[in-house]
C-alpha cells in the first residue's frame, strides 16, 4: 500500500479545504492518542483519511457543503461512517483546546442547516 501523504484535494473551495484540515487535525489527534502514530502511516487511520478526503472532494453539495454531522446525505459506507464517528466523538470536544480556530469555525458552521440537495450535479 502506498503512503497516502499525497492525498491532496483536486480543486475544492475554501470551505472544504478548511473541513479537510479539520478532519485531518481530528484524525491526527485520535491516532496519536490511540495508536501513537500519524494517520498517514497508520493501517487503521490512513485508509480512513484517504476515504474522507475522497468523499469531501466529491461531496454533492460542493462548497455549499454542510458539516457532515448535519448532512442528510449519507455518503459514507456503514463501516467508514462508524469509524469516523468514533474519531469525531473523541476529537470533537478536544478541538477547541488544541485547534481553536478550526474548532470554532466548525461549531459556527455546524449551526447552519443543511441546504437542499442540488438539483443535478453539473456535468463538469
Ligand atoms: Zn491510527
Amino acid at each position: 500500500m502506498p503512503a497516502v501523504t499525497a492525498a491532496r484535494p483536486r480543486s475544492i473551495g475554501r470551505r472544504r479545504v478548511r473541513e479537510l484540515a479539520t478532519i485531518r487535525a481530528m484524525l491526527r489527534m485520535y491516532c496519536a492518542d490511540h495508536h501513537g502514530r500519524a494517520p498517514e502511516s497508520c493501517d487503521e487511520c490512513g485508509p480512513l483519511l484517504s476515504y474522507a478526503t475522497r468523499r469531501l472532494e466529491r461531496c454533492v453539495f460542493g462548497d455549499a457543503k454542510p458539516t457532515c454531522a448535519n448532512c442528510r446525505v449519507h455518503c459514507y459506507g456503514a463501516a467508514m461512517r462508524e469509524q469516523v464517528r468514533v474519531v469525531m466523538r473523541y476529537a470533537g470536544p478536544r478541538m477547541l483546546l488544541r485547534h481553536p480556530v478550526l474548532g470554532i469555525a466548525h461549531l459556527i458552521h455546524g449551526r447552519r442547516p443543511a441546504p437542499d440537495l442540488p438539483k443535478k450535479a453539473p456535468a463538469s
